[in-house]
C-alpha cells in the first residue's frame, strides 16, 4: 500500500509516524473499525492530539482534510458527534460515567460515527470503569470509544484487552522544534525550548512562548548551586515548592475564571422577574460544584507542576552525568553547559547516581500524597 502525505488533521502530531500511518488505515477501513481504542504514550507525547485527531478523521468526508465545517468543530470541541471527557481533578466518578455511557449510545448526528473521547481514563475510579466497560463490551454499533492513558497498565486488564492499543513515543527534539517552527517560533528558540521539554511538546511550547514560565524553570536549575549549607538546603526546597504553586497558579486563573464567566451567563445573570429565586438557588448549586471542580483541578495542577520541577532537576543531573562519563549526547540543558561541567568536574558519577535515585524517591513519595515541602526539604538535603 503507498502511503502518500498524511491528512492534515494529523500534521500537528510530532514524530508519531508509525501511529499516524496505522489511523489512516483504520479510517480508511470504514465499517470494519475496531469501537474501543487505547492511546498510551508519556506525558507530552500528544496522546490526545492524536485521538482527537483520530476523531476528526473519521468523521470527516475527505478523511481528515483540516480545513471542512466537521474538521473545524472537532478542533474547537463542539462537534455534535463528539462527546469530549476531560477528568478536571484527580478523579472522574461512576455518576458522570453512567451519563457519559448513556448519551454515547446515542446514534449520531451527522456523520457516520458517535465518537467518544474520554482523555485521562486512567483516572476513572474503579466503579466508574466497570461501567466503562459494559459500554465497551457491549458497543453501540455506530459508537467509538477513544480513551487516553498514560500506560496500558493504567487501566484495568478487562478493559484494556478490549481495546485496540495504539502506543506514541516521545518525540525527538528535531520533531517537536519543527512543531513550534510552524507556529512561527524563530529556529534556535525553538530549539533549546524542545530540548528543555525534553519530547514534551505542551511543555516546549509553553517555554518557547512564556517568558515566566521560562524563569521559573530557571529558578529550578540554579538549585544544584545553591546547596552549600543545611540552610541553604531548605531554602532551595521552599523555593522549588513556591515556583511550582506559581506554574499552577498560573495555569489555574486561565482556565478558572472563563469557566466562572460561562457559569455567570448561562444563569443570566442580572435578569429580574418570575423565577429568579430558583434560578438564583440552582445557580447557587451549580457554582458550588464548579468550585469543588476547580478545587480538585488546582490540586492536580499543583502536583503536576512540582513533578515536571523535579524531571527538569533530573534531566539537569543527567546532563551532569553524561559529562562525567563522556557520553557524547546532545545536553537538555545546553545553555547552562558551563555550570553542568563546572558541577560534573567538582563530584563523581556515583555521587550523581545518588542525586538522580534521591530525585525519582521524591517523586514516588509525592505520587504517595507525602507533604511536599517535607518531601521536596529531604530531597534537597540529599542534593547537598
Ligand atoms: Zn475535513
Amino acid at each position: 500500500m503507498t502511503a502518500g502525505p498524511a491528512p492534515a488533521v494529523f500534521g500537528e502530531l510530532a514524530g508519531q509516524e508509525f501511529v499516524v500511518d496505522q489511523l489512516r488505515r483504520a479510517t480508511e477501513a470504514g465499517e470494519a473499525m475496531t469501537h474501543a481504542w487505547l492511546f498510551t504514550g508519556p506525558p507530552g507525547s500528544g496522546r490526545s492530539l492524536a485521538a482527537r485527531a483520530f476523531a476528526a478523521a473519521l468523521l470527516c468526508d475527505r478523511g481528515g482534510c483540516g480545513e471542512c465545517p466537521s474538521c473545524r468543530q472537532v478542533a474547537a470541541g463542539t462537534h455534535a458527534d463528539l462527546l469530549l471527557i476531560r477528568p478536571e481533578g484527580l478523579s472522574y466518578g461512576v455518576r458522570q460515567t453512567r451519563d457519559l455511557v448513556l448519551k454515547a449510545a446515542t446514534a449520531p448526528v451527522y456523520g457516520r460515527w458517535r465518537i467518544v473521547l474520554f482523555e485521562d481514563a486512567d483516572r476513572a475510579t474503579e466503579q466508574a470503569a466497570n461501567a466503562l466497560l459494559k459500554a465497551i463490551e457491549e458497543p453501540a454499533t455506530r459508537t467509538v470509544w477513544l480513551l487516553c492513558a498514560p500506560f496500558a497498565d493504567d487501566l484495568p486488564t478487562t478493559i484494556r484487552s478490549r481495546c485496540r492499543l495504539e502506543t506514541l513515543v516521545t518525540p525527538r527534539t528535531e520533531a517537536v522544534a519543527a512543531v513550534l517552527e510552524r507556529e512561527g517560533v524563530a529556529p534556535e528558540r525553538a530549539r533549546v525550548a524542545a530540548l528543555a521539554a525534553q519530547g514534551h511538546i505542551g511543555r516546549a511550547r509553553r517555554l518557547a512562548t512564556d517568558s515566566e514560565a521560562a524563569g521559573r524553570r530557571g529558578e529550578v536549575l540554579r538549585v544544584p548551586d545553591q546547596l552549600g549549607s543545611i540552610g541553604d538546603a531548605l531554602r532551595a526546597a521552599a523555593g522549588l515548592v513556591k515556583a511550582a504553586d506559581a506554574e499552577a497558579a498560573a495555569v489555574t486563573q486561565e482556565l478558572d475564571e472563563p469557566e466562572r464567566e460561562a457559569l455567570r451567563r448561562a444563569f443570566g445573570e442580572g435578569s429580574t422577574g418570575k423565577g429568579v429565586a430558583t434560578a438564583l438557588r440552582g445557580a447557587a448549586g451549580a457554582l458550588r460544584d464548579l468550585e469543588d471542580r476547580q478545587k480538585s483541578r488546582a490540586t492536580r495542577l499543583k502536583r503536576d507542576a512540582l513533578d515536571r520541577a523535579l524531571l527538569d532537576l533530573a534531566a539537569y543531573y543527567r546532563d551532569v552525568l553524561a559529562v562525567q562519563v563522556g557520553a557524547t549526547v546532545e545536553l537538555a540543558n545546553e545553555p547552562r553547559a558551563e555550570q553542568i561541567r563546572k558541577l560534573a568536574g567538582a563530584t563523581g558519577p556515583a555521587a550523581t547516581v545518588r542525586r538522580l535515585e534521591a530525585i525519582m524517591r521524591c517523586r514516588q513519595r509525592l505520587e504517595l500524597n507525602a507533604a511536599p515541602l517535607l518531601a521536596v526539604e529531604e530531597l534537597t538535603l540529599a542534593l547537598m
